[in-house]
């Protein structure tokens, strides 16, 4: 049983942030952040509460740190802005946006510049449908590419031939039915880096062996991919810019 309650931590800013305090049947205590800025504790279940009130208090510094990083990942972030001269973002690199108005919906990127043909420049909405729409597919390509790639180390676990799906996701970069072996990725993940993409991926494909984020699964993943830990944090960054 896990039982929650809160800290008020005061920062050195005046300003105050909650610290979620989880009691879970384990032996030592962590803290993380989320991209979100909710933090957590989990402590062991009868853990004496003053201990884990300076827990928190002594780890305040890390706490700014982290909550900073998160605040400043998020204003760097330059959403994608379908106007003309907008930009966009694909595979971490920042394209520029030319509309045309057409009679025949396309979009053409020559790798500087994304050109949109459309029936409708002046509907916000419907441009991002059509945007939508080519980078999903463009995604579909890459992704699949990349997936391949990582396909032979489990051919010999007997595992259901992976099928991707993308949607755009609000919380998180992707999940996996590994009785079916389909796996469905963000499409906002088609915008950070190829090694975070790489990561999502194989951490995706592991779950088809490996159920649930217990040591084996990151034993199995470290294998393939030894600086996992990087990207995973690189990840949280990516999330702050891109989903919340
Ligand atoms: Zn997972």
């Amino acid at each position: 049983m896990e039982r929650i309650n809160y800290y008020t931590l005061r920062l050195s800013d005046g300003t105050s942030t909650d610290v979620l305090i989880e009691r879970k049947k384990i032996k030592n205590y962590y803290m993380k952040i989320l991209p979100d800025l909710t933090i957590i504790v989990s402590v062991p279940l009868r853990l004496d509460i003053n201990i884990i009130y300076k827990f928190i208090d002594s780890h305040k510094k890390w706490i700014e740190k982290s909550i900073n990083k998160f605040k400043k990942a998020k204003q760097d972030n330059i959403k994608d802005t379908l106007i003309n001269g907008g930009t966009v973002k694909i595979l971490d690199n920042q394209y520029i946006v030319y509309i045309y108005s057409s009679n025949e919906n396309k979009i053409i990127f020559d790798g500087f510049t994304i050109n949109i043909y459309s029936k409708k420049v002046n509907d916000a909405n419907y441009l991002q449908k059509q945007y939508n729409e080519f980078l999903k597919a463009e995604a579909y390509e890459y992704f699949k590419k990349i997936l391949n790639k990582y396909l032979p180390i489990f051919q010999k676990y007997n595992v259901p031939k992976p099928v991707i799906k993308i949607k755009p996701l609000k919380s998180k970069w992707g999940s996996c039915r590994p009785n079916t072996g389909e796996i469905t990725l963000n499409l906002h993940l088609y915008k950070a880096s190829a090694q975070c993409i790489d990561y999502v991926i194989l951490h995706e494909l592991t779950h088809l062996v490996h159920s649930g984020h217990k040591k084996r699964f990151y034993n199995f993943l470290e294998k393939y991919m030894p600086n996992y830990r990087e990207t995973e944090k690189q990840l949280d960054t990516e999330a702050a810019r891109l989903l919340y």
